[in-house]
């Protein structure tokens, strides 16, 4: 196919994406029956070396933290107890290092969850869990505790990257719940998620791959709406 086929075989599905994300509706928790004692937060990868350290920072993903620390504060506020930071920690020598340069070495600042969310009061009451990939249901112990809180039935999902740990991680809540015909919400407030981004010229330059923001954040929200996950502009 040539490029400028694709370019115009997509152009009416563009348009389309991008007014159905601007349009995407605000939900307040009460109206769209989200129940704090039955909910769980899961906040993937808001952490320094994704937003401000590093060579995998971004100030597009820098800009999510301060609306998923609000939202963190409001869930808090409403009675949801449950808050788990799914976060890179990896050794020196991880096998993920072959497709992305390496970034949040266990101990080292990149790391380290965002001060935003630190200076929480509520900090630690939230649940750690360290991963070595991107997808987070997969050697976090995150299966282990879902298995351990039947109550759970609704997951709220926040972070980044939208293409790549979010998108994993509601995919992997939505298809496990489907696989074993659980009754499970999984919800992505899109202003609390966002990717990175790097043009065609930038990724020659630095012998990286291309990644446009723009693009795939309205692409793979988009996509977890084709797969039932409740995308939502926010939750307030
Ligand atoms: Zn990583």
């Amino acid at each position: 196919m040539k490029t400028s086929h694709l370019i115009d075989d997509s152009r009416e599905y563009l348009e389309f994406v991008q007014n159905w994300v601007e349009a995407l509706p605000a939900a307040r928790m009460q109206d769209a029956k989200i129940h704090p004692a039955s909910s769980a937060l899961i906040s993937v990868d808001v952490i320094k070396g994704f937003c401000s350290i590093g060579p995998l920072a971004s100030p597009r993903v820098n800009t999510i933290v301060e609306p998923i620390a609000r939202l963190m504060r409001r869930l808090w506020d409403l009675g949801l107890r449950h808050i788990l930071l799914s976060q890179d920690t990896h050794e020196p020598d991880a096998v993920e290092f072959g497709a992305f340069p390496p970034h949040c070495v266990r101990g080292t600042e990149e790391a380290e969850t965002v001060d935003a969310i630190q200076s929480l009061p509520f900090f630690d009451q939230m649940l750690l869990l360290e991963k070595n990939s991107i997808q987070s249901g997969l050697n976090t112990g995150l299966e282990q505790w879902i298995s351990q809180h039947p109550e759970v039935d609704t997951f709220i999902v926040v972070g980044d990257c939208t293409d790549l740990c979010t998108y994993q991680l509601a995919m992997h809540l939505r298809l496990s719940a489907n696989a074993s015909q659980l009754q499970r919400r999984v919800i992505v407030p899109a202003d609390c998620v966002q990717t990175y981004d790097m043009g065609v010229a930038a990724a020659a330059a630095l012998g990286g791959v291309p990644h446009p923001g723009e693009l795939l954040h309205h692409v793979f929200l988009h996509h977890m709406h084709l797969n039932g996950i409740e995308v939502v502009g926010s939750l307030e």
